[in-house]
């Protein structure tokens, strides 16, 4: 079994590190981002205060970034005949969030695995059936 690295010390971090709006080892910022994860306590003391505090890593940094489920991948083609030709572009819920990687058949997509909360592809939905002036 291996170990998690531990966090910097909390007295190296910046106030966001700190507060959990940036990850704990590179300072990217946190907002709207999908797969931030704890990183566990950062731990540190000024005087005799105690400024342990628990910190966040961005999914690159992140030590166990949430990966997707081992349920199927659901596929949501249309625009072709079907066969080996059909472009179809699909959604894998990751553990443990109501979040989802999404992906597409086409070589040029090989590699590339958006992810969007289930909120988020749920707007994106609705907002480009509306565009399209498609009914719900
Ligand atoms: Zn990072």
């Amino acid at each position: 079994m291996t170990s998690r690295p531990q966090p910097p010390p909390a007295a190296s971090l910046a106030y966001a590190q700190y507060s959990g709006w940036a990850c704990c080892w590179c300072a990217k910022s946190l907002l709207n981002v999908v797969g931030a994860v704890s990183a566990g306590r950062a731990h540190g003391l000024d005087g005799a205060h105690v400024l342990d505090n628990e910190v966040y890593a961005c999914p690159a940094c992140a030590p166990e970034v949430p990966q997707q489920t081992g349920a199927p991948a659901r596929k949501w083609c249309g625009g072709s005949l079907g066969g080996d030709n059909e472009t179809c572009v699909t959604t894998t819920r990751l553990t443990g969030m109501d979040a989802f990687a999404v992906t597409d058949s086409k070589p040029e997509g090989t590699g590339h695995e958006p992810r969007m909360t289930g909120s988020g592809l749920d707007t994106f939905a609705v907002d480009r059936a509306r565009a399209r002036g498609l009914t719900l």
